[in-house]
């Protein structure tokens, strides 16, 4: 019987680059005894074809289902067209084309097929720390422009040996184009250092470095994204030097572990969580601690939470092979300075920090740190988006014209979309710190070089003082757009879950500009993403001292109760009152009632501050979030049943918009004190008014907009006994209720929100 050569064209569009497509359609296409080629092209892969026309579709139909595990299509498309005659199915050089929408895949962490070859002592690369192969290894942090081809990216400054090339040329390799392929023959290669930048001469750096760790010693590691700072999670006086030298004294340090079994002996997990942790992703997740565990309290005090990642590079995996239950794997950096990722740099600012460095030739393009997640309410939650998911982007109901959205200015990223997609950035921090400054630039600069964007339009937050709308401001070539803070919050959380039309949106976080000049965040907002209309929020409260009242919580608290008891708070007989010097309680009612340096604001951040200081818990925070933390440990981790819950007495003001009064609240918690409840208990109490009090104003806010979708969002969403809450509550009564889980819930969300609030004021959408 006579078979009829028929001929397509194929275009592929998605994450196609990087991650093993050509060879696997290479392959694919001997199977099925096709003829052509494929090429990679700006916008993904080209594919021509030949042969029987049921060969060509069942071709088809394993494109799309036996795609390689990082590949994503999000576009396919065949057409007929004359067949030519090939004899053979080859792989092409790349085109070029002059608009880039090729997705670049993100860092991937080492695959199993290599892991066992890292420790295969027959293999070739046995012990060499920069095995990679086509599913695994370093991306988005080594490339600079695109196609994704080698030089375009840092190995440019490696050439491949003979056995190496070979492989990268032959199709049925398994490191058939794995840009990064590299080998001890020719291939970067790992040097150990003393403090003072002199090269130690071993011939093992990895095990002499472990050495140093098994000797309590601080070593700094150049991983895939930037510098690690790292000592022996079970050596107490080493990690509290850690905490000394790198000025930080209570933030929780993550940990790296070899494997799941390991991390089981001192943290609990269940199903999904082992599944979120060994993914490819390899994200820091929080994970509840064991009771007597290995690991020193000092790593996360007092916090019933720790923070643990498995290995992601295969130097990570040499170095913890060394026999660690755990290391301490902290961002190499001062506080809250940008990690180091150049390796003078790394002298240069970790000197006094670290004893000893292990480094590498292999330069880092561009900073990425560690992702951060957690598992609430049977979803993943991001805290911190970097590593393992920049730069995939955030799919989009509408086509957006080129924006620039600056973010906010604390956890900031920006965010630049093309077409139906928003890139969101790594996180780059807090924009507080003149450090993170060049770290924002670079990382615009990046993201427009790989996706080829010329934003038209830039967004920004309203808050005149931000570096983010400082930098939006001097642009003076776009049209700039104004962006609220917690409208930005609310149209985050719409974007990722594409939604449109409007919503009921509750923004709760610790600070954001409001549009009166107040600061906000205890909102509920009538919102879609052309504009907001306040329908209710916290009574403002005055903040003593400004942002002194933020990194003291007694400040907040005196605030509150000024607000419930006026003056008679001096006279309170509670512990955080008799304990405050009455100098201390008589100045800041004075700047309360004289309107000094006391702004106000809703924000519900502040009122977790505020009442956990009215309790005792502390007065003064290390870090942003930490009293707030601390209260919602305090009251357990048991979800709260709202059918056995006591809670405060709650009201609030008619009107257009409502306020919701302070005082029932705070003299509720007062009164409970008094009466020696005990404060776990207390706490609980509080959380629960708080999902009964918002499930209340929802029900009232349907019945005034005839709105049945409630958006969560802000930081205060971090809280899981809060969100884990109001979720159950509102979708017992029907309310159709969304959160995030692609962006963070906290300021790293901001940006995407600004750039679809931006393209909708401007009137593309
Ligand atoms: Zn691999
Ligand atoms: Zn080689
Ligand atoms: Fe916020």
């Amino acid at each position: 019987m006579p078979v009829y050569r028929i001929a397509k064209k194929i275009n592929i569009k998605g994450i196609v680059q990087g991650v093993g497509f050509r060879p696997f359609i290479f392959q694919l296409a001997g199977r099925h005894h096709l003829t052509g080629w494929i090429s990679n092209t700006s916008s993904g892969v080209s594919i021509h074809i030949e042969g029987a026309a049921p060969d060509i579709e069942t071709f088809l139909q394993a494109v799309e289902t036996a795609a390689p595990p990082l590949s994503r299509i999000t576009d396919i498309t065949a057409t007929p067209c004359p067949a030519s005659g090939f004899q053979q199915f080859s792989i092409s050089e790349s085109q070029t084309e002059t608009h880039a929408t090729a997705l670049i895949s993100p860092d991937v962490s080492i695959c199993a097929d290599c892991r066992k070859e890292l420790f295969d002592p027959r293999d070739r690369r046995f012990h060499y720390p920069f095995i990679n192969c086509t599913n695994c290894g370093p991306r988005y942090t080594i490339i600079h422009a695109i196609p994704y081809d080698r030089p375009n990216t840092s190995m440019k400054a490696f050439t491949m040996c003979r056995v190496c090339q070979a492989e990268y040329d032959d199709p049925n390799n398994r490191r058939f184009h794995a840009q990064p392929n590299a080998c001890p023959v020719c291939g970067p290669q790992v040097l150990l250092y003393d403090a003072d930048g002199k090269q130690t001469a071993v011939s093992d750096p990895i095990q002499e470095a472990a050495k140093h760790l098994q000797n309590g010693q601080i070593l700094a590691v150049k991983g895939l994204g930037g510098f690690h700072l790292a000592v022996d999670a079970t050596n107490n006086s080493a990690v509290e030097r850690l905490r000394q030298k790198k000025h930080r004294e209570e933030k929780p340090f993550a940990l790296m572990a070899m494997d799941v079994p390991t991390i089981r002996s001192f943290a609990r997990m269940d199903a999904d969580e082992e599944k979120m942790l060994t993914s490819s992703v390899r994200p820091i997740l929080l994970l509840q601690k064991r009771p007597k565990s290995p690991i020193v309290e000092s790593v996360s005090p007092g916090n019933p939470t720790v923070g643990v990642m498995l290995p992601y590079t295969p130097l990570h995996y040499l170095l913890l092979s060394h026999g660690f239950k755990a290391l301490v794997m902290t961002s190499g950096n001062l506080s809250d300075e940008p990690i180091c990722i150049d390796n003078a740099e790394a002298f240069k600012r970790l000197k006094n920090i670290a004893d000893c460095f292990l480094m590498h030739d292999r330069d880092i393009l561009i900073r990425s740190d560690d992702s951060i997640a957690r598992r609430i309410s049977g979803v993943t939650r991001l805290v911190r988006r970097s590593r393992g998911y920049v730069p995939v982007p955030v799919f989009l109901n509408h086509r957006l014209p080129p924006i620039l959205a600056c973010g906010a200015e604390m956890k900031n990223t920006v965010c630049l979309t093309r077409d139906d997609r928003a890139f969101v950035s790594q996180h780059i921090g807090d924009l507080e710190h003149p450090a993170a400054h060049d770290f924002f630039d670079e990382t615009i600069t990046h993201l427009k070089a790989l996706l080829d964007i010329r934003p038209e339009i830039i967004a920004h937050d309203l808050h005149p003082d931000y570096f983010s709308t400082r930098y939006a401001l001097a642009l003076h070539d776009a049209v700039r757009i104004p962006v609220q803070h917690h409208h930005a919050h609310i149209a985050s959380c719409m974007a990722e879950n594409r939604m449109d039309g409007e919503v009921i949106g509750l923004a709760f976080d610790g600070t954001g500009l409001g549009t009166d000049n107040t600061i906000w965040g205890g909102e509920a907002l009538l919102a879609d993403f052309g504009g907001f209309k306040r329908l209710a929020h916290l009574e403002t409260v005055p903040m003593p001292g400004a942002a002194f009242a933020i990194r003291e919580p007694w400040r907040m608290a005196l605030g509150y109760l000024h607000t419930a008891f006026g003056d008679d708070l001096a006279n309170m007989d509670i512990p955080l009152i008799t304990s405050l010097p009455p100098d201390a309680v008589r100045t800041l009612i004075r700047m309360i009632r004289q309107k000094i340096n006391s702004p106000l604001t809703s924000s519900l951040g502040r009122l977790f501050d505020g009442v956990a200081a009215i309790m005792g818990i502390r007065n003064r925070v290390s870090f942003e979030g930490q009293a707030a933390m601390e209260l919602e440990m305090l009251a357990g981790t048991h979800p709260i049943d709202m059918r056995k819950e006591t809670v405060y007495a709650f009201e609030w003001s008619s009107g257009a918009t409502r306020r919701i009064a302070i005082r029932p609240l705070v003299s509720g918690i007062v009164g409970d004190m008094k009466s020696g409840i005990p404060l776990p208990l207390i706490s609980r109490r509080f959380h629960a008014t708080l999902i009964r009090l918002f499930a209340s104003l929802c029900r009232e806010l349907k019945g005034e907009t005839g709105v049945n979708r409630i958006v969560l969002s802000g930081g205060c969403f971090q809280n899981a006994l809060l969100l884990e809450g109001l979720i159950s509550i509102l979708e017992q009564e029907g309310f159709a209720v969304f959160s995030h889980s692609l962006v963070p819930t906290n300021d790293g969300g901001i940006s995407l929100g600004q750039a679809v609030i931006a393209a909708t004021v401007s009137e593309h959408l």
